[in-house]
């Protein structure tokens, strides 16, 4: 490479560095938008190298310089990300950085940063905030891997504690919070799998009253709801379900203040930088064009949901669902949701015992072509799942009577393929010979 070539890159590279004026912090900073969908849309949006709608994908694994002091000035923190100088791709790496700026903009949060699975972005944000020993208030009713990670792994290896309560309970998240020792209150906003919407506004409340920051994991309601917008300090997701809506890519995300990503990337403290979750570039670019149909398939899961979950409930079915008018938080969640995007993709029927679950689930599967027997959600394609024998099976009994689980409690995943009307009459026919099989035994 000559020596004319050098300079033109590091020109380039300088000329953006210099351009990088207020307009620009200010298009970062767009994220102020009440409205998921409107605040992507304003969000920076990068062309590719040769002018391609579509970003270029960066698939370094490491930066080049053209100054020696350019690199004691990038790991001295002086020169970051954005000012567009990147070290290595464990740290912050440009797709994965706009993906990230993509989640921050749907989540309304000033920054974002995306890590390889949704464990890890929970994992990785519970251990920044919390130090060895700390304490942690949480939900009782999580995800499996969650649950565990809380209740055997972090005291484990840090002696981080949980104390485990019933987030519609604000008294009991109050007394359980130890001021000055308790360092996150942790809880979904719609609960897996029970489908209990949370009242982020006011757990908020109880929360920053002690100075406790809030973590909420939205992965069963992007779009849906934005916990951000009603207070919440911290987003988590696993993209892995709705956002990724492929079933084919397990992904992360951590939404928050710049101060806490850039604390996560930190060379000495990040526990992204640390530890590792590195997502792939290339993944990151598969993601980020699936992002702006986020919206579009949100509301499709959602009415297809509420309509499915108003016919189930109409043949004589025990339909847990917070789009029904019978749901003990359909209020609080009409109240706290971005209208357009319905009350989630997510339904539970109660079929109370794991036997008459596996039968209703086979028979949906087997006869009736409606969906697939399998664990996650957002997907085109219904996924059925009998949580206490799968996605919730860490929880003992004890915990899971606790969390609402009944032994014969299916998740569905509502999906979009098909008519309405042709997976009714799929759903429909399997619940017939479902009723015939009953009769016969
Ligand atoms: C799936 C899931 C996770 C874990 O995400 P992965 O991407 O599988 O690591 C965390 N929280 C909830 C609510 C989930 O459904």
């Amino acid at each position: 490479m000559g020596d004319n070539t050098s300079y033109v890159l590091a020109s380039q590279k300088r000329n953006r560095s210099d351009d990088f004026d207020g307009a620009d912090a200010k298009k970062l900073m767009v994220q102020g938008e009440a409205d998921p969908a409107a605040a992507l849309a304003s969000a920076r949006h990068e062309f590719g190298e040769h002018g391609g709608v579509n970003m270029s994908i960066e698939a370094s694994a490491t930066f080049t310089v053209m100054e020696p002091e350019t690199m004691r000035r990038m790991f001295a923190g002086e020169l970051g990300p954005d000012r567009d100088f990147f070290i290595y791709s464990r740290h912050f790496n440009p797709t994965v950085l706009n993906l990230s700026r993509l989640m921050a903009a749907l989540e309304g949060t000033e920054a974002a940063y995306c890590t390889a699975s949704g464990m890890s972005a929970i994992a990785a944000v519970l251990l920044q905030l919390c130090s060895h020993g700390g304490h942690v208030v949480a939900s009782r009713t999580l995800y499996g891997g969650t649950h565990a990670l809380l209740s055997h792994f972090l005291p484990r290896t840090c002696q981080i504690s949980t104390s485990f309560v019933e987030v519609t309970d604000l008294e009991m998240v109050d007394a359980a919070i130890v001021e000055g020792k308790t360092k996150v209150l942790y809880f979904e906003s719609v609960s897996n799998p029970t489908l209990t919407v949370a009242n982020i506004p006011e757990l908020c409340h109880v929360a920053h009253r002690k100075g406790v920051t809030v973590v909420v994991d939205n992965t069963f309601a992007p779009m849906v709801l934005s916990p951000a917008r009603l207070g919440a300090d911290v987003v988590v997701h696993s993209i892995s379900k709705f956002i990724s809506g492929g079933a084919d890519i397990i992904a992360g995300a951590v939404c928050g203040r710049a101060e806490l990503v850039n604390a996560m990337m930190d060379l000495q403290q990040g526990a992204i930088m640390l530890l590792g979750p590195t997502m792939n570039a290339k993944v990151a670019f598969e993601l980020s064009e699936r992002i702006p149909h986020l919206g579009l398939r949100m509301k499709e899961h959602s009415e297809r949901a509420l309509e499915f979950a108003r016919r189930l409930k109409n043949v004589g079915l025990r339909v847990i669902y917070p789009g029904l008018e019978d749901h003990p938080q359909h209020q609080l969640l009409k109240s706290i949701h971005n209208k357009e995007y319905g009350y989630g993709g997510l339904i539970c029927v109660d079929m109370e015992t794991e036997e008459r679950a596996n039968r209703f689930m086979s028979h949906l599967q087997n006869h009736g072509q409606f969906g697939f027997m399998a664990v996650s959600l957002g997907y085109y394609e219904t996924l059925m799942s009998c949580s206490g024998s799968s996605t919730s099976s860490e929880l003992t009994s004890e915990e899971k009577h606790l969390a609402g689980i009944s032994p014969g409690l299916v998740r569905m995943s509502i999906g979009y393929i098909g008519t309405f009307e042709q997976k009714w009459s799929q759903l429909h026919k399997a619940l017939a010979t479902l009723h015939d099989c009953a009769y016969k035994s």
